[in-house]
């Protein structure tokens, strides 16, 4: 399948890896938008959250998990913001559904 995440969950394009494990992989974001951002991705290919279901939200389950593994492991003790844009008017540019986890500055809300 030509997906941008899929193959940099497989490895065939590089990303910088904060995290990984049998279902779900994380990685720096090439567009930073705080001083910590990573996108969190389960290995499954799901093209986005309105496409959850019953038979595969076990791997979204695996995602919360490893979000909180990965707050701890990168000490963000102020906090964080888990984000994920659905569709056109949200901004989806990826079609694999992926994570924003966004920390180390004050994360203005509402989000605008
Ligand atoms: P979204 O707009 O929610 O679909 O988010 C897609 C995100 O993926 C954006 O924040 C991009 O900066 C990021 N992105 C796109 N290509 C790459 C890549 N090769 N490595 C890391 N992040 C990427
Ligand atoms: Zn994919």
């Amino acid at each position: 399948m030509d997906c941008l995440f899929c193959k940099i969950a497989a490895g065939e394009i590089p990303s910088t890896k904060v995290y990984e494990d049998e279902w779900v992989y994380a990685f720096l974001d090439i567009e930073p938008q705080a001083p910590f951002h990573a996108i969190v991705i389960p290995k499954e290919h799901i093209k986005s959250a309105d496409q959850i279901n019953s038979q595969n939200s076990l791997v979204i389950a695996k995602v919360f998990e490893a979000i909180a593994k990965i707050a701890k492991n990168e000490n963000l003790e102020n906090g964080y913001r888990v984000v994920n844009n659905c569709g056109a008017d949200a901004g989806q540019t990826v079609g694999h559904i992926h994570f924003h986890l966004l920390a180390r500055r004050n994360l203005a809300w509402p989000p605008g």
